[in-house]
């Protein structure tokens, strides 16, 4: 089976994370494509590589010395070859770079943390380096060219039979380098797996994949090891982020199941990312919950509203122009609401609010403020019947007021609005209620 397994900056932070790593690329024959992002974190105060790259760009933009920096990316570099003895020239080839600094493009000064540090890797490994200029081709609109990529890829595959691959970047057909966004090493992992149709996507960090909720919040929540692309979306929406959402839908398309790994307990199971999750296997109720604090809720009500032909176009269009995205619009008969960012609308709600009164003419408007919104998520809810109505019953009992209730169009979810105040209460009860201890269903 073809994997393509992908390591993050953590996994890669230092020479000790570099030996894990060999360990895992060696104790499968399956892992023979390897995409690293570059040097990251290691410990929390410490400095990713990419965002020292950043700063070097942002120095040579205004013209101001950056010696300083560049002797700490290559130092970082160095302690790392040296102490594995990868025999690869970093030295050399990092002042080569720093020499002609100012002549480089800024998208060429941030890729080459990848470019190192797959170096690096590949000489670690002992495995050939392919270069992602060469072979991750960018359409001039910034997307990638998924047809020129997979020649491009299979001939690598098929001239070198292994290699490590830099994320974060390509070129265009010209050859001037491109970036993907943050977190982008995701995005060519993803990439990768489509081009070469390759049986799983590992992607390697430093958690064992999805928890099912916020730690911070709940002691030890359970990990998730089963959850679809839909769930995943919905939680990673909500806060709960792992991967970079934008690498799913390579692979979500061909449907490549992507593997969440953690280089610091290779044994973990991690989290299987699918578009269905096998049937008969971790049929719990809940698959997670997340949330966020800081959302406004703008209820509007009119009598004969279900009958009145585009009031609620109306009221979005308001919205609009004032250039605010919408979170959700819970709908009743007569009456619907429309939830946003606090933070968007902090000028503009007065003005909104009168808008919608000129142009709607409602019986009545009202504003709740200082909203979280907490999201339930899973597949298996709508299997069974009553579920929210034990959910809204477990929050009833332990006091919390529920403000607002709505539900994902494929009922994968249910998003519930409490006060700010209640947010991390609210998630523990129905943690404890309905995840914690819960008696898991079979077949
Ligand atoms: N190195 C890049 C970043 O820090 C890309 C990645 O880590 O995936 O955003």
């Amino acid at each position: 089976m073809i994997k393509i397994c992908k390591f993050g900056g953590s996994s890669v932070a230092s020479a000790e994370q570099f030996r894990r790593v060999k360990e895992i690329v060696e104790s499968d024959r399956d892992r023979r494509f390897i995409v690293v992002s570059a040097v990251g974190k290691r410990f929390p105060e410490d400095n990713k590589i990419t965002d020292l790259l950043l700063l070097v760009n942002a120095h040579v933009t205004y013209h101001v010395d950056c010696q300083m920096l560049l002797d700490d990316i290559k130092a970082r570099f160095v302690e790392i070859a040296d102490e594995l003895g990868v025999t690869w020239p970093v030295a050399e080839k990092f002042d080569a770079f720093a020499k002609n600094i100012k002549q480089h493009s800024p998208e060429y000064i941030v890729s080459r943390g990848e470019w190192f540090t797959a170096h690096i890797m590949a000489d670690y490994l002992g495995f050939p380096f392919v270069d992602a200029a060469d072979v991750m081709i960018f359409h001039h609109d910034g997307t990638v060219d998924l047809e020129r990529t997979a020649i491009r890829v299979k001939d690598a595959v098929q001239r070198k039979g292994s290699f490590v691959f830099p994320g974060f970047y390509g070129s265009t057909v010209e050859g001037s380098i491109k970036l993907f966004q943050r977190g982008g090493g995701d995005i060519t992992g993803a990439i990768l797996a489509r081009c070469l149709n390759a049986g799983l996507y590992e992607n390697w960090t430093d958690v064992s994949g999805f928890l099912s909720a916020d730690p911070r919040i709940v002691e030890n929540p359970r990990s998730i090891h089963r959850i679809t692309f839909d769930e995943m979306r919905e939680l990673s929406y909500m806060g709960a982020s792992v991967l970079q959402e934008e690498a799913i839908f390579p692979v979500r398309e061909v449907n490549i199941p992507i593997q969440i790994k953690n280089t610091n307990n290779p044994e973990a199971e991690g989290t299987i990312i699918s578009e269905t999750a096998d049937p008969g296997v971790d049929e719990h109720l809940i698959t997670g919950i997340a949330g966020k604090r800081d959302f406004l809720a703008v209820h509007i009500s009119k009598a004969h509203m279900s009958t009145e032909v585009g009031i609620v176009r109306k009221a979005l269009s308001i919205f609009e122009r004032y250039r605010i995205s919408i979170e959700h619009i819970p709908t009743g008969v007569d009456s619907f609401g429309i939830v946003v960012n606090s933070a968007d609308v902090k000028d503009s709600i007065y003005q909104i609010i009168s808008d919608i009164r000129k142009e709607i003419s409602p019986d009545n408007v009202s504003v709740v403020d200082k909203l979280a919104l907490v999201t339930v998520v899973g597949r298996n809810m709508s299997k069974r019947s009553g579920t929210s109505g034990k959910i809204f019953g477990a929050l009833g009992d332990a006091g919390i007021n529920i403000r607002l209730i709505t539900q994902s169009s494929q009922e994968i979810s249910i998003i519930l609005g409490v006060d700010n105040a209640d947010f991390e209460r609210a998630i523990k009860v129905i943690y404890d209620k309905f995840v914690a201890g819960e008696i898991v269903r079979r077949g």
